[in-house]
């Protein structure tokens, strides 16, 4: 689903040169719950990101559902963003829109109709539990409600693939647990394809089937979770 073949990124800084990535390949099935862990500036961020074209690789090819992003024109590179969301940290919502149009934000940038975004963002909003919240401020709301508009808002365009960065971080960890139940969820029942990053081992052992460990830009260890945890 997602392929990454010897992906390599630098970064140009003051002069010097930054090798975030240094030749990774990794495949991400479809269904899976992904896990990449590792310590602030292994490259975790780059790789991520590199998935919806945030961040063009410097040699290497990224493979999303067959597609080679690097040959796609850009007409196609729209419509497989469609077919990807993000959350992130930090929520990244919008504070002057309110809940339902912070869910609605990426159909009404499309041409889905009036209808069709009323009952869409209702779904979600009923999925994610804030129905109650649509017409409430992101302000309003506490850390977990904030995260939880996010997943609403990443999957409104019906995405197969969602893509988390650090999305429980900021969060204490009983609202953390109620985070990770809701992805799962959103694996199970809307059939989206995770891959996460984290630097916190407890999300990985919760809710991903498999993972890679990231060292200073390379993978140093991938496989099943209970394999590669069970290591002494
Ligand atoms: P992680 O997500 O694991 O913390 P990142 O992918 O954010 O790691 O960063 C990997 C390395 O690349 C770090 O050394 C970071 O400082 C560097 N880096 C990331 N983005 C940029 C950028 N835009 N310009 C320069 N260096 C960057
Ligand atoms: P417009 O035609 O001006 O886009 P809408 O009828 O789509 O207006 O929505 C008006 C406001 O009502 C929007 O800001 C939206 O937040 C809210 N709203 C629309 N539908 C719902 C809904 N099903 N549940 C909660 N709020 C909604």
């Amino acid at each position: 689903m997602i392929e990454f073949h010897e992906v390599h990124k630098s970064y140009e800084s003051g002069g010097a040169t930054i090798e975030a990535l240094k030749g990774v390949t990794l495949n991400v099935h479809r269904g899976d719950i992904f896990g990449v862990i590792g310590l602030s500036g292994a490259g975790k961020s780059t790789l991520l990101r590199t998935v919806n074209r945030l961040e063009q690789p410097t040699s290497g090819r990224v493979i999303v559902d067959g597609n080679d992003l690097s040959v796609l024109s850009v007409k196609h590179l729209r419509s497989l963003k469609k077919n990807i969301g993000m959350i992130f940290q930090q929520f990244n919502l919008l504070s002057t829109k309110t809940v339902f149009e912070n869910v609605a934000m990426p159909l009404r940038l499309g041409t889905t109709s009036h209808k069709e975004i009323q009952e869409r963002v209702g779904e979600l909003l009923s999925f994610v539990g804030l129905t109650e919240k649509a017409q409430s401020y992101p302000n309003q709301l506490s850390g977990g409600q904030k995260q939880r508009v996010g997943i609403a808002r990443a999957l409104a365009t019906n995405p197969s693939i969602l893509l988390s960065d650090e999305a429980t971080s900021a969060l204490d960890p009983q609202t953390t647990a109620s985070i990770l139940e809701l992805l799962t969820r959103v694996n199970e029942e809307y059939n989206v394809t995770i891959l996460m990053i984290t630097h916190e081992m407890n999300v990985i052992k919760e809710v991903c089937n498999r993972v890679a460990v990231m060292e200073q830009g390379a993978v140093v260890e991938q496989g099943n979770v209970l394999e590669v945890f069970a290591n002494p």
